[in-house]
């Protein structure tokens, strides 16, 4: 136990047999950085660049801006992993510059990588950006498409990231179903894959991220949405590559044990949930995982799922 305490304080995430989960932070920008760093988060796991975009939604920010800010998170992080994701605008993050103005349905409509494939300019402006910002550094820079759905966006995003030249990963988000269902054709095209579990949730119940009273139906722990997590992961540890998770999912400390169990390959939060999954990770056995992910993928509510995989992992 006292282990465990001080494993929660500090350290890689890992479980208590040893198999390694980083923890990493999502940041919006260099404000977020003392916070990631002062709990430890190993990397950043979601860098959401659309903050930058948000102080004049007008028009896109300079290049230099750009490259600055960038700069900064990946300086904070000289041996670490940094993934970012390029602007993912519309539905609940709109842009005027960008975002069609008379969707009748903005959360299907032109929105993350569907906005970058009608305005490339954005897209190769960001990417020659980070270009920038990684010179003369060592940090893992990994980039990350919002919003893929299938084969011919992930081969349109990765097209994009080999002509900038960039040298980085590059991956896609697995935040839609059909991305998750075909996660190994995904994995033909790009180098990894991180699960956006609330735009996941969103679109798998048809229950919209914003609407309060549809809580229930935003639960990470439905059953079905542990079906699909564990197809992407599935398809990732069939070929070798990694898939992460960077929803809100990861910070409950008892569905990371069970994301883990899934086959996610790492971690991605709020960097105030960091300790909690950390302490969780390090009292229970990547068996047990696996034990819990099994008995909450039997169960039929979001509730059972979790009764089920508390029973499975008691001191967690
Ligand atoms: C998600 O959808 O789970 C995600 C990580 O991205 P965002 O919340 O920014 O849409
Ligand atoms: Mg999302």
């Amino acid at each position: 136990e006292q282990q465990a305490a001080l494993a929660a304080s500090s350290g890689p995430g890992r479980t208590s047999d040893g198999f390694m989960v980083p923890l990493l932070a999502n940041v919006g920008g260099p404000g977020d950085l003392p916070a990631a760093l002062e709990h430890g988060a190993e990397g950043v796991g979601l860098f959401r660049t659309e903050f930058l975009f948000l102080d004049d939604s007008a028009k896109a920010p300079s290049e230099d801006k750009q490259v600055e800010a960038y700069r900064k998170v990946l300086e904070a992080f000289p041996d670490g992993r940094v993934v970012v994701r390029v602007l993912d605008a519309g539905a609940d993050k709109p842009l005027e510059f960008l975002t069609p103005a008379d969707e009748p349905n903005p959360a299907l409509g032109v929105r993350g990588l569907r906005t970058l494939l009608e305005h490339p300019e954005v897209l190769r402006s960001q990417l020659r950006a980070l270009a920038r910002a990684a010179e003369g550094l060592s940090v893992g820079l990994e980039v990350m498409a919002p919003m893929v759905a299938d084969r011919e966006d992930a081969r349109a995003f990765a097209v994009a990231c080999r002509e900038a030249g960039l040298d980085a990963k590059y991956g896609a988000m697995v935040e839609i179903p059909s991305a998750a269902l075909r996660a190994g054709s995904l994995l033909q095209e790009v180098e990894f894959l991180s699960l956006g579990t609330n735009d996941l949730a969103q679109y798998t119940f048809a229950a919209d991220r914003q609407v309060g009273s549809l809580a229930r139906l935003q639960d990470p722990w439905q059953p079905a949405l542990l079906d699909l997590i564990a197809s992407a992961a599935g398809a990732a540890q069939a070929v070798g590559k990694s898939c992460g998770v960077c929803g809100e999912a990861a910070s409950d400390p008892l569905l990371a044990c069970v994301l883990t169990g899934l086959g996610v390959t790492s971690l991605s939060m709020g960097a105030a949930a960091i300790p909690y999954v950390r302490g969780a990770l390090a009292q229970v056995s990547l068996a047990q995982c696996r034990q819990a992910a099994e008995a909450a993928r039997a169960a039929d509510s979001a509730a059972e799922a979790r009764a089920a995989a508390q029973q499975v992992l008691s001191g967690v």
